[in-house]
């Protein structure tokens, strides 16, 4: 019989399947990883943005947290969209309450179509609460700079940015350059260590982007649900990346979905 890693996704359904739990679930599958799905609400959603948003309630979070955590055996899990404060704190008891490790928490707050993803009211809960709880966290510029209400616009903002969010908890840092300007993308893990460790790549020209942030983190997640640490998973994941990124899939009429196939 074979064993495979096991791992959860704690995130949104996509109805159109380019991104959230939809997108983690592709990528686990593209890994050869056994993946679990706890999900944190519906979103009636196309390649052309998020229609309506359906949290799910605190009550059925903490059902579902039980149904897997009774019986798999989880080696590392992910978070996407957490919605609203309760839904937020409901997931944070669940990974409390479980002791799970190997997080990768992606602070999703906002949809690349602009739909909050978020509420307001739980940025400070997700800072306090979350981020002592995971192996990663993975903002993109925007994020990074929402939580910390400050710009990052030069290498020595990124730095400082950094290491002011692994202060709030998290073991390891990556903030994601995608959001940014120019041709040459940066993304930078600040490790256990205080290694910073920069990862470039030129910018691939597609509007085929919806759900890059979900595939990456649950890349991570699968990574290290195997047994590999950040420094091993870090160069393939971006591998991987520019080639779902890059190969694309014609679905839809707007922000397509990648290209989990490759
Ligand atoms: N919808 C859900 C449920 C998500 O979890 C996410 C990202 O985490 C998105 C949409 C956003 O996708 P994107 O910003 O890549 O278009």
């Amino acid at each position: 019989m074979k064993n495979l890693a096991q791992v959860v996704t704690i995130a949104g359904i996509d109805s159109s399947g380019g991104a959230g739990a939809n997108a983690d679930l592709k990528t686990f599958q593209n890994q050869m990883v056994y993946a679990a799905s706890i999900i944190t609400g519906l979103t009636a959603q196309n390649t052309y943005g998020v229609q309506a948003i359906l949290p799910t309630s605190a009550h059925f979070i903490a059902e579902q947290f039980n149904s897997v955590f009774d019986d798999l055996d989880i080696k590392a899990a992910k978070t996407g969209a957490l919605f609203d404060l309760a839904t937020a704190q409901a997931v944070i008891t669940g990974l409390e309450k479980n002791s799970v490790k190997n997080l990768v928490v992606d602070p999703v707050m906002v949809a690349k179509g602009g739909a909050k993803l978020l509420a307001d009211e739980a940025i400070n809960l997700i800072k306090d609460n979350l981020f002592p709880l995971a192996e990663l966290i993975t903002p993109n510029l925007t994020e990074a700079a929402v939580l910390l209400g400050q710009e990052i616009e030069t290498d020595a903002d990124m730095v400082e940015a950094l290491h002011l969010l692994q202060a709030m908890g998290a073991t390891n840092v990556l903030i994601k350059g995608g959001h940014g300007k120019g041709n040459i993308i940066s993304d930078a893990l600040l490790t256990k260590d205080g290694q910073v460790i920069y990862y470039k790549a030129p910018r691939i020209d597609t509007k085929r982007t919806h759900g890059t942030g979900d595939t990456l983190s649950a890349y991570i997640a699968a990574g290290l649900a195997k047994g590999k640490s950040l420094e091993v998973i870090m160069p393939t994941a971006k591998e991987f990346m520019n080639r779902a990124i890059g190969d694309g899939i014609k679905i839809g009429h707007g922000h397509g979905p990648l290209n989990h196939w490759v």
